[in-house]
């Protein structure tokens, strides 16, 4: 028999449960999608022309390893506005979040150690806990999809995690964390001595309130790893850029895997980052209210069919589908066949998942209208 190809830890993650939904509609054109979670905006016309300008003077090179200083001075400065007092030198700029959250476990994770990940969350935390050779080990956030003291210490306490990844507001479910309830996940991460993957790449995305950063708190300056990108505020997907800020040592283990994985982020693209945090909040705060109408609308439209918590951010709405008597899947599948409406079953995002499903709202009124009619078509056609 040939020897195996592949390496055990890649054989043993999934594709994504998104991407595998998505593959069933390609080609169809009278699809309304609420998929994907990305903004329908372009990016802001002030971002672009600066990397326009960038390309036509030439500036194609690398950069620094770390990326360039304006930009990580600028976030400095800029992360002031969550509570957290950092330097350019604890900053690397990364080809987006994805990145960052891959160096960042790689960077902390030995083979065995437990990682904390809440059920349900965005779909790479667990597959690249395991590349890393850490153990994802799910927490429960039922029946709120919040974290809290208790949910945290319930598994903390017999496997002495190295680390806990939140993320708020979050995907797929939009709950966030006011400063009071962050405070309390603080004291089970200095309880059981943990370092925090703090995912805030919807931070802007936060509607009744304020984002504060878990790191701002006391205690927490020296045990956190923050991200943050420019994909969902600025619409920036495909110009993948992000950045990680850390504990100077952490910064160091992470910048020898950047170094050599991926050398430096885009140089356009940071160009374009630096123009979006010095001239693009009003373009941003455009894009949020929008947002912002468009989930007051939607929200209030599915709670004449389902049970649906009020999003605190991000642009998703993570409807509670049971009474239909359908599972996440079965829900989404028949949804797509017999109405052409995309969303994505809550399991994808873990078993705490099961029984909702994703619906984004980064799509015109329009849309969002249309697919609430084929909705309800689809519930009074059952
Ligand atoms: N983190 C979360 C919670 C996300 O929802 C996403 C994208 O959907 C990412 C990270 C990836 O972001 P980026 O485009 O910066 O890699």
């Amino acid at each position: 028999m040939s020897r195996n190809r592949l390496s055990k830890k890649v054989q043993e993650i999934e594709p994504s449960g998104i991407r595998k939904f998505f593959d069933l509609i390609l080609g169809r054109k009278d699809i309304v999608s609420l998929g994907v979670g990305e903004p329908d905006f372009p990016v802001p016309w002030k971002i672009r022309e600066e990397m326009i300008y960038a390309l036509e003077k030439g500036y194609t090179s690398y950069t620094s390893n770390i990326g360039l200083y304006e930009l990580r001075k600028e976030i400095s400065n800029y992360y002031r506005k969550f509570g957290v007092e950092c330097k350019a030198e604890d900053i690397i700029i990364t080809t987006g979040v994805s990145e960052a959250v891959d160096l960042a476990l790689r960077a902390i994770v030995d083979e065995g150690d437990t990682v904390l990940i809440p059920d349900p969350s965005y779909v790479s935390y667990k597959p690249l806990t395991i590349l890393a050779g850490g153990n994802p080990i799910l927490v429960p956030t039922l029946p709120d999809f919040k974290l809290n003291y208790e949910k945290i210490a319930q598994y903390a306490k017999n496997t002495s995690p190295k680390a806990l990844i939140i993320n708020y507001p979050a995907n797929p479910t939009g709950v966030s964390y006011r400063k009071k309830e962050l405070e309390e996940i603080a004291d089970a991460v200095i309880e059981f001595d943990m370092l925090v993957i703090s995912d805030e790449i919807y931070a802007e995305l936060t509607y009744p309130f304020d984002h504060t950063s878990i790191a701002s708190l006391n205690g927490m300056e020296d045990k956190c790893i923050v991200m943050n990108g420019f994909s969902k505020a600025f619409a920036m997907t495909g110009l993948r850029i992000g950045y990680v800020i850390a504990p100077s040592d952490i910064v160091s283990a992470m910048l020898k895997i950047h170094q050599y994985s991926m050398l430096c982020a885009p140089i356009t693209s940071q160009i374009g980052a630096l123009e979006a945090l010095r001239n693009a909040e009003e373009d941003l705060e455009k894009m949020k209210a929008k947002y912002m109408r468009r989930r007051n609308f939607f929200v209030k439209k599915l709670r004449k069919f389902f049970d649906v918590k009020m999003p605190d951010g991000a642009f998703y709405v993570f409807p509670d589908i049971r009474n239909t008597g359908l599972n996440s899947e079965e829900f989404a599948e028949n949804l797509l066949v017999k109405k052409g409406v995309a969303v994505v079953p809550g399991n994808a995002f873990g078993e705490c998942g099961e029984g909702f499903i994703r619906c984004s709202y980064a799509v015109g009124m329009e849309k969002l209208k249309e697919a609430v009619d084929r909705i309800e078509d689809f519930l009074k056609s059952r």
